[in-house]
């Protein structure tokens, strides 16, 4: 592809020029939600992050199949080996089916991913719909040396893995001895040749509800198999990018490098690529931490933490003012910037969408509505096409580099100043001539929808509003002052604006 793409690999702990398998295809698998409860704000970032990686893959020419599983069984309480089910405790809880409860906040979740404008990926397995494919996985580990069975549970054999000359903990960088130091406490691990070894199966008592008949009794698949068992099958053994949240470089990718390599002789992922956290006061946005909040809430406002309802845009673009590797700070005071922020990047799409370019021939003659050239012989401005090129092309670089979404806004900012310019009548579009025009209109469009995937939130019908302005016209020029402020105050109502200028009266999100 043209765009020369670098991306932070976390195995490699370093920026890498990206370079797939075979393009102009590329495999991307991301973790997705284990759906016991509601995704918070935090699950969003993270899901963000491959979301805007999925756009700008796509957006650069490559045919992207994007995995991204739903985990309904086998993640348990506590990320361990040990302990109950996530969605079978849930079950209990509310004393529903298991598949009740995955049901219920997969809809959720769904419905959360649309507000949010987020493309849907190419393919969405379960866990439980792939629980052949896991047994057979099982078996085969175990044929071949790297897994053992231990009263009905089969774990991953971590000491003949390495002695195969592989390295456990090479995503990590954690050290087997002090990880060793750290197990050593742990409970439940004497079934265990090595404490570091994990669950590939496990089996079940009687009370736990998700089991499943095996060669080895009655049980449920370990939470990491899933994802190696998924990627292969829909990606092949050797795929291009594995994302996830920060963490969950350890235990779980690092145990999904393990089995992929031990099942299929090479190492399963070519970049690695992790998210950072959304933090609140510095602390991990979590369920556990009790510091978390829902979307519903963030976009009803009505939560502790917050002082007022921001929307679903505000939200996503509050997320990608920060590089995706930095953390991100939730604070009021941001979500408000980016709220501003937000409307002035929309009133610029729809001014911009509000402009054709009229060469000055026809511009006299014709009766289009939109932008006229109606200054002929204006010169082009060298200095602004340059500028606009620059920043198309400083976007561009901003992407290439890690997806470096922050600086890219402000290269957007940038065009947005000669869109507004145009709008207000301060450029004459012949300035920049009917290219550079064309330029920056397109690319002002697709960076901001496609790439970045923001839109407008509509709150009311255009026809209504154009209908609004006709009577503000007509009011205007009869001099009925009282019924012009009318139409103004319902604008403002609804939060919006009317903006009356000299060659055009329009109305725009109030910033
Ligand atoms: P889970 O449903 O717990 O498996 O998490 C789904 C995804 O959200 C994982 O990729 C996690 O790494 C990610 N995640 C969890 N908490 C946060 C957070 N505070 N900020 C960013 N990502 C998070
Ligand atoms: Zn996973």
């Amino acid at each position: 592809m043209t765009q020369p793409l670098k991306i932070y690999n976390s195995l490699a702990r370093q920026k890498e020029l990206f370079q797939p398998l075979s393009p102009p295809h590329v495999g991307l698998y991301v973790c997705g939600p284990t759906v016991y409860n509601y995704v918070h704000l935090g699950n969003l970032r993270t899901f963000l992050t491959f979301d805007i990686l999925y756009r700008y893959l796509t957006h650069i020419g490559y045919k992207v199949r994007y995995v991204r599983n739903i985990t309904d069984v086998g993640h348990l309480v506590g990320d361990g080996d040990e302990g109950e089910d996530k969605i079978g405790r849930m079950a209990k809880l509310e004393k529903l089916e298991p598949m009740e409860i995955v049901q219920r906040y997969t809809n959720d979740f769904h419905q959360v991913l649309e507000q949010l404008n987020f493309r849907t990926p190419s393919i969405e397995p379960t866990a439980t719909g792939h629980l052949i494919e896991q047994i057979e996985a099982v078996k085969d580990l175990i044929d071949k040396g790297l897994a053992y069975e231990s009263n009905g549970s089969v774990y991953f054999d971590i000491n003949r893995y390495n002695s195969a000359g592989n390295n456990y903990g090479k995503l990590s960088g954690r050290v087997l001895e002090d990880l060793l130091t750290e197990t050593r406490e742990l409970e439940g691990t004497s079934e265990k040749r090595n404490p570091l070894d994990f669950a590939i199966w496990k089996k079940a008592a009687p009370e736990h509800i998700m089991q499943w008949e095996s060669p080895w009794g009655k049980g449920f698949p370990g939470w990491h198999l899933e994802c190696t068992c998924m990627s292969t099958k829909y990606l092949g053994k050797q795929f291009d990018i594995h994302g996830g949240g920060m963490d969950l470089k350890f235990p779980h990718h690092e145990c999904e490098i393990a089995q992929g390599t031990g099942l299929n002789g090479t190492d399963p992922v070519r970049y690695w690529m992790h998210s950072n956290m959304l933090t609140v006061n510095g602390q991990k946005m979590s369920k556990s931490l009790g510091n978390s909040f829902l979307p519903v809430e963030l976009f009803a406002g009505n939560h502790p933490l917050l002082d007022q309802a921001y929307s679903p845009m505000t939200s996503r673009f509050f997320m990608l003012q920060s590089q995706y590797r930095s953390t991100l700070d939730f604070s009021n005071d941001a979500l408000k910037g980016a709220q501003k922020a937000y409307k002035r990047i929309i009133n610029g799409l729809k001014a911009i969408k509000s402009l054709t370019y009229i060469p000055a021939e026809v511009a006299d003659s014709s009766n289009i509505p939109g932008l006229k050239v109606s200054t002929p012989g204006v010169k082009i401005d060298e200095k602004k096409v340059e500028d606009i090129q620059k920043s198309v092309q400083g976007f561009y670089d901003a992407m290439n580099d890690d997806l470096n979404t922050a600086v890219a806004i402000a290269q957007l900012f940038n065009m947005l100043k000669y869109i507004n310019m145009l709008y207000l009548n301060q450029l004459n579009p012949a300035a920049l001539g009917e290219e550079g025009f064309a330029l920056l209109k397109e690319k002002y469009v697709l960076f901001t929808e496609e790439v970045l995937g923001l839109k407008e939130e509509k709150t009311e019908n255009d026809a209504v509003l154009s209908g609004m302005l006709d009577l503000y016209r007509e009011y205007k020029s009869a001099q009925q002052y009282d019924k012009v402020d009318r139409i103004r105050s319902y604008f403002k109502a609804q939060n919006l604006v009317i903006r009356d200028m000299k060659h055009r009266i329009d109305w725009a999100y109030e910033e």
